[in-house]
């Protein structure tokens, strides 16, 4: 099938004086407006503008579209779960995609966890997360434990009990502050991944979590990468010493898998390169491999039994489009994708995206050993801080925030989608991306780097 034209100037033209008029895009004002760029199609691992310009995506659309944009497994699966419903409510009623969804993340994830929520979207699976360790520590009779404890540079979503466990200082939601169910907050993790956690790296965290202890439900954290709130990688040391200072101390953990789960650090979770597993964890993003919202709060048998043993009885949430059965039909395909090892690179030729491919663990270290050698001159640049890969994740990070709006348009202008951030600019292609098209990516972030002009 041929493409379509791109589209006449004037129409382009009237859709963005459109959006200028009425969208309100995330975190941005409608007086001061960021510039938008319109998208014609998404296929592969690229995006088509509308004005026919093509760009390599270096963001899978916030970690999500891991096997690329209009995969033909995914969308056969949307079309044939079209045939058969799109949506009935799940109070009262089930059906083969939720419970093929179920059993598959039972399955995939550390065994502990057992029972599953679905919700809608990632911030909403925090909420239940939360909830849940609140529910839990009632029934179990531990009326005074109603706080939280987490890691500064952490962040969990936008909705009020979420952004109150992310960090207040550094983070995005100071304006709230006042009205936030107050929480602890450690200092953030401490070492680097890949190195030994000393008594004086988890000090903080566990003089927090000693003297609060009667009134901390869970430790709610980012395994390993702390994603919006500073794209940090963390000792497995570290986070294998919070799981033990939580099991003292009858405090649950809840690991916030949404940006971290179905492959992106290399390990299917991240809890798994720390060998542990949380009491509850949610999941997002990556699970319909980006086509919908959907999202997932798992919690172990022990949670679950004690929550459904006292009274009410019940766990008190219930989105409209729980289980909603087209995206747990995506979702299935999508898990189904990453682990029959086709996660493979595209070969950018329409029909044969990743038929056949390296298993996935095989393709994510190809695609960290690319992200590493080409973002490795960006070291040598100056103002760059920090340059760190993990997975399919690199970052740059660098001393003076970027001028946003001049530094998007370099990269557009490379033919790249990069959408930086405060002081980091950071890939997380999908995984299909072929070599080639991950040198052009790190080339352009070397070299719009290296601009003078770039802050
Ligand atoms: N937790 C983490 C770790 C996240 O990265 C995000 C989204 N960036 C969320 C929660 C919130 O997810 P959503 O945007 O789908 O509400």
């Amino acid at each position: 099938m041929q493409p379509p034209p791109p589209q006449d100037a004037t129409a382009v033209e009237h859709l963005l004086a459109l959006d200028r008029a009425h969208a309100w895009h995330p975190y941005t004002s409608t007086i001061d407006r960021d510039p938008v760029y319109p998208v014609r199609r998404a296929h592969g691992c690229e995006l088509e503008l509308m004005d026919g310009r093509r760009l390599i995506d270096g963001m899978a659309s916030w970690w999500c579209v891991i096997h690329g944009y209009d995969h033909p497994a995914l969308n056969q699966a949307a079309r044939d779960q079209l045939e058969q419903m799109a949506h009935v409510m799940f109070g009262g009623l089930t059906h083969a995609p939720a419970i093929g969804l179920v059993e598959r993340l039972v399955r995939i994830t550390p065994a502990p966890l057992r029972q599953v929520f679905l919700c809608d979207s990632g911030s909403v699976a925090v909420e239940v997360a939360m909830k849940m360790a609140l529910q839990y520590q009632q029934a179990i009779g531990e009326h005074r434990r109603v706080r939280f404890l987490s890691l500064r540079s952490g962040y969990h979503g936008d909705t009020f009990h979420a952004m109150s466990v992310c960090d207040p200082v550094t983070g995005m939601h100071q304006l709230f502050n006042q009205v936030l169910p107050r929480q602890f907050f450690a200092q953030a993790p401490a070492p680097r991944f890949g190195e030994p956690c000393s008594d004086a790296d988890i000090a903080d965290f566990q003089r927090l979590i000693e003297s609060h202890r009667d009134e901390i439900a869970a430790v709610i954290l980012e395994p390993i990468v702390q994603g919006a709130g500073g794209m940090r990688f963390y000792s497995a040391d570290y986070l294998q010493r919070i799981r033990a200072l939580c099991d003292a101390h009858g405090v649950l953990l809840i690991a916030d898998e949404i940006a971290t789960g179905f492959g992106r650090t290399g390990r299917l979770f991240a809890c798994e390169h720390a060998g542990i597993s949380p009491d509850i964890m949610t999941l997002g993003k990556a699970l319909t491999g980006g086509y919908l919202t959907s999202a997932a709060t798992l919690a172990t048998e022990q949670v679950a039994h004690a929550i459904s043993s006292a009274e009410p009885g019940v766990f008190m949430h219930g989105p409209t489009f729980m289980g909603n059965p087209l995206a747990c039909a995506i979702a299935n395909a999508s898990i189904d994708l990453l682990l029959e090892a086709n996660a493979g690179p595209d070969t950018d030729i329409r029909p044969s995206i990743s038929t056949s491919g390296p298993g996935w663990q095989t393709n994510i270290a190809r695609i960290e050993r690319a992200l590493a050698a080409g973002l490795a001159p960006c070291r040598d640049l100056p103002g760059v801080a920090d340059v760190r890969v993990l997975g399919a994740i690199g970052v740059v990070e660098i001393e003076e925030p970027v001028a946003m709006r001049a530094i998007q348009g370099r990269f557009i202008e490379r033919g790249v989608w990069v959408r930086p951030f405060g002081r980091l600019v950071y890939l997380m292609p999908p995984f299909i991306i072929s070599d080639d098209a991950l040198r052009w990516l790190t080339a352009a972030v070397v070299d719009v780097l290296a601009e003078p002009s770039r802050i």
